[in-house]
């Protein structure tokens, strides 16, 4: 009944959903004897056929360790892995090839800038600027570097909608702030946040900027020139791709007077037990064999998501949003957690005094895959008094009937919790 079809004039292609499910064998999965409703999209994204056979490709007919073969194989495996670099490069917009290192995900991708280019600035009393609303992923580390070096994190407040207090970035920018590191879309309350302001604010007062992209690459085309930012970073697996492979970006300058990360091989030019020189970008911080078949699988699903189109993703993945936001709204003892202005497709909500995992659970029963706790943001759990939400995270291949089915399995849980 809701089938969706959109023709974007700009990017002059037909987006069917239907036949877009298609191209994702899992979503076809019964679940307790019901069709699968997958909304925990920006806990994984599924994955579509085309990276799939890429995948199997590879370890079909190329499977070999990279850069360091003179035979085919690795000759084979060597060109396909950094095809998928330059894919990725061009699909950021980065500069040059050399700014985009391969990495477990953003996790990795934060920890190696807070290890290897800010704790080594960092003094007793330096701050480091994040925002309550952070993944566990963007404070943990800054915790550790500032805990060894006796410096401070500031946080950016937000308000009773989820949203940034972005004026308060200048009040929290001292001289003694030596980075700051925000969320792009927060991964529990859905908030976009204005991230090219806050670089400008940054870079105003000569503070470098990362950017946690985890949940942005996935719904907004991303331009790293374009933001300016000095770092971004994000993780295969919400894009289409496999687990186990990320991307970090920065600028060459910055990444060239970094020191490594890791030792080992490949991020060497030469060694000897007097002196060993580190390899160029961006295999100095490559140290030894990477996830080859995860980073061809990204290449393929960044192809794949430029083909469909980031207007197209955008208007269906809106339409999703405001459905849900409608219905959920209407809900008796129903409440959304993050109601931001400017907010992506994900829908936090807790109901009454219900456990987020009961409500998981009860979801679950009606094949509803959602996510449960507090998303490691606890943070912003503890901002709300919330133990944790239960988030429907929709994707371009999710459909409004898909919705109702949402809707309808949640009246079913306040029926049975609630009387
Ligand atoms: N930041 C945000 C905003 C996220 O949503 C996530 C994943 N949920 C991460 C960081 C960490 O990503 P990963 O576990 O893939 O390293």
């Amino acid at each position: 009944m809701h089938q969706f079809i959109q023709n974007s004039k700009s990017e002059n292609q037909i987006f069917d959903v239907k036949k877009i499910r298609q191209d994702f064998p899992i979503l076809n999965t019964k679940v307790h004897g019901k069709p699968l409703v997958y909304l925990d999209n920006a806990a994984t994204s599924q994955k579509p056929k085309v990276v799939i056979d890429a995948i199997q490709k590879y370890y079909e007919s190329q499977n070999s360790n990279v850069h360091r073969g003179v035979h085919f194989l690795s000759d084979s495996a060597t060109n396909s892995y950094e095809e998928a670099r330059d894919k990725i490069k061009n699909f950021i917009n980065a500069k040059s090839s050399k700014e985009v290192i391969y990495v477990r995900g953003t996790t990795e991708a934060i920890n190696l800038v807070a290890h290897t280019f800010v704790k080594p600035k960092l003094n007793e009393g330096d701050n480091v600027i994040v925002s309550l609303m952070e993944h566990h992923a963007n404070i943990v580390p800054w915790q550790i570097v500032c805990d060894e070096k006796k410096a401070k994190i500031k946080i950016i407040p937000i308000n009773e909608f989820g949203e940034l207090k972005v004026e308060e970035v200048n009040n929290l920018i001292d001289e003694k702030t030596k980075f700051i590191s925000l969320v792009h879309i927060s991964n529990s309350l859905g908030t976009i946040n204005p991230i090219k302001k806050v670089i400008e604010l940054a870079h105003k007062n000569n503070i470098p900027i990362l950017i946690d992209g985890a949940q942005s690459v996935c719904h907004s085309k991303i331009d790293v020139q374009d933001l300016g930012c000095d770092f971004f970073v994000f993780s295969g697996h919400k894009i289409c791709a496999p687990t186990g492979i990320g991307i970090l970006y920065g600028k060459e300058k910055l990444l060239e007077a970094m020191p490594p990360y890791q030792g080992g091989g490949d991020m060497i030019l030469q060694v000897t037990f007097e002196k060993t020189i580190y390899n160029d970008l961006p295999y100095k911080f490559e140290a030894g064999t990477p996830n080859i078949a995860g980073a061809i699988g990204l290449g393929v699903a960044v192809e794949y998501l430029q083909n469909l189109g980031y207007e197209n993703i955008n208007t269906q993945e809106s339409k999703l949003l405001n459905y849900a936001t409608e219905k959920f709204s209407k809900l008796e003892n129903v409440r959304i957690i993050g109601t931001s202005k400017n907010k992506a497709s994900i829908v936090s909500f807790v109901m009454a005094d219900i456990h987020a995992h009961d409500v998981g659970t009860i979801l679950d029963q009606e094949g509803v895959a959602v996510r449960a706790g507090h998303h490691c943001t606890q943070p912003v759990m503890d901002y709300f008094k919330i133990a944790g939400t239960a988030r429907a995270s929709f994707s371009f291949y999710n459909t409004l009937e898909e919705v109702d089915i949402l809707e309808d399995a949640v009246k079913k849980g306040i029926k049975i919790f609630l009387g």
